[in-house]
């Protein structure tokens, strides 16, 4: 990844080797950092932030769990974001605030220590790679995702990526794109980075926020494009055996955007291929993001 010259660092834009924190700082030992990933699409118009509002809320629900306080204003950061973005010149990039701790103890007493806010900007393609959009061949994970009461699921908390990258990691060991990992109970759960939908007799499923995942906004956006289509869909729990049963699956995330997964443990889904529904869904999603259709859903923030 290349870096840029700007980045947003504790109030102000400065030179990319210059937003540093110190190696004691309590983030580095313990996880303690809460962040958000972002797109922001090329539009005709310029660089457009995709679904902007809900990231920083999401930013602040996960610092609620973490008791971690922002020491900025929720539009402080959201103009801090359009500003990076600008700074660097990006026609489209992938933007990713973080709220770390930094140094004031190596003890649990997190508010001993500091909150520091950055927010980098960098140039992002097709996260799971150029055959993505056909259909990616993926495994289930021998890691689980986080049993309840364990770590919090539904906040974007640093240290608990560690669970996504022994998850992810098991893919690139036994040669596919991607994982998916179940969650304590054995239920299907969600990719390392993704959430996932199964298209199951005519309806669409999607675990359940109990079943261990992220509260995505993907998935959020995957509702509305579903009931605007007519395709009925439902938040419902995923037995391992129904990913190789179902008609299609894909993947949704913000890096991930909709990703077609065309096998399961080197099982054939559906046709092994990109399915229509996936392929309705994909088409909607991109014609907004790509500028072709009105933003009818106000998820597109213009940067200038
Ligand atoms: N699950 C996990 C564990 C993730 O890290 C992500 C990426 N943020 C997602 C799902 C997808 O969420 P979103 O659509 O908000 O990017």
């Amino acid at each position: 990844m290349k870096k840029t010259e700007h980045v947003w660092f504790d109030g102000q834009l400065v030179p990319w080797d210059q937003a540093t924190v110190h190696v004691a700082s309590h983030a580095i030992h313990y996880g303690t950092s809460v962040f958000e990933g972002i797109r922001a699409y090329e539009l005709p118009a310029g660089p457009a932030v995709f679904c902007l509002q809900e990231h920083l809320e999401r930013l602040w629900a996960s610092c609620k769990v973490l008791r971690l306080e922002i020491p900025y204003t929720y539009q402080e950061l959201y103009q801090a974001v359009l500003d990076t973005i600008r700074a660097n010149g990006h026609r489209s990039c992938y933007i990713r605030p973080v709220v770390l701790k930094g140094w004031g103890t190596l003890g649990f007493k997190l508010e001993m220590c500091p909150s520091h806010v950055s927010i980098i900007t960098i140039e992002m393609g097709t996260f799971l790679g150029p055959e993505a959009l056909e259909g990616v061949d993926v495994g289930v994970s021998s890691w689980r995702r986080m049993a309840p009461g364990t770590y919090p699921a539904a906040a974007k908390i640093g240290g608990q990526y560690v669970n996504s990258l022994l998850i992810a990691r098991e893919a690139v060991d036994h040669g596919y794109t991607e994982s998916i990992a179940l969650d304590i109970n054995g239920h299907v759960s969600e990719g390392p980075g993704e959430n996932i939908f199964v298209l199951w007799r005519g309806e669409l499923l999607t675990p359940p926020l109990t079943s261990s995942i992220l509260d995505g906004i993907t998935r959020r956006c995957v509702f509305t494009l579903a009931a605007e289509l007519g395709i009925p869909v439902r938040e419902e729990m995923v037995s391992r055996e129904m990913l190789y049963l179902a008609d299609e699956l894909f993947f949704c995330g913000t890096a991930a955007e909709l990703t077609p997964i065309r096998s399961v443990d080197n099982i054939l889904v559906g046709q092994g291929k990109r399915g229509p529904v996936t392929t309705k869904l994909m088409d909607a999603f991109f014609d907004i993001v790509e500028g072709r259709v009105p933003d009818r859903h106000n998820w597109l923030t213009p940067v200038n």
